[in-house]
């Protein structure tokens, strides 16, 4: 047996030169698991991607594996940005804090989406 026989599923994290890194899901990019803050990363700085490895619910490792979306961005009372992530499978939702790379673009896109399209018209509140 070499070391080459390992399940590709469990090869994502890995360890080199005593760094772990992982491959995003989505575009491939080698992402350090810890941030340029110090705290641990699950998602890409790049498309903001994650993958299904932590069960939120019941927590330890999750079974699924799947890629996770970014869909939304929560405000803690601390000022503190977090990420909502839903995957792309069982629907499961996990939130994690920003880090300081990332893509504030896409951060930024997802943070005006609920008023760049509301669900109801805006030209009500011009009668006020
Ligand atoms: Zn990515
Ligand atoms: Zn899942």
């Amino acid at each position: 047996m070499s070391s080459n026989d390992i399940d590709p599923q469990h090869t994502v994290a890995r360890h080199v030169l005593g760094t772990e890194t992982f491959a995003c899901v989505r575009c491939g990019l080698t992402v350090s698991a810890l941030a340029p803050d110090g705290r641990r990363r699950n998602h890409c700085p790049s498309c903001l991607y994650s993958s299904h490895v932590l069960d939120q619910v019941e927590g330890g490792a999750s079974e699924c594996g799947s890629r996770m979306s970014p869909i939304s961005i929560a405000v803690l009372r601390t000022g503190d940005w977090m990420l909502i992530h839903r995957c792309v499978r069982c629907d499961e939702l996990t939130s994690n804090p920003v880090c300081g790379d990332d893509n504030q673009l896409i951060l930024m896109r997802m943070a005006v989406r609920p008023l760049a399209e509301p669900p109801f018209p805006l030209e009500a509140f011009g009668t006020l």
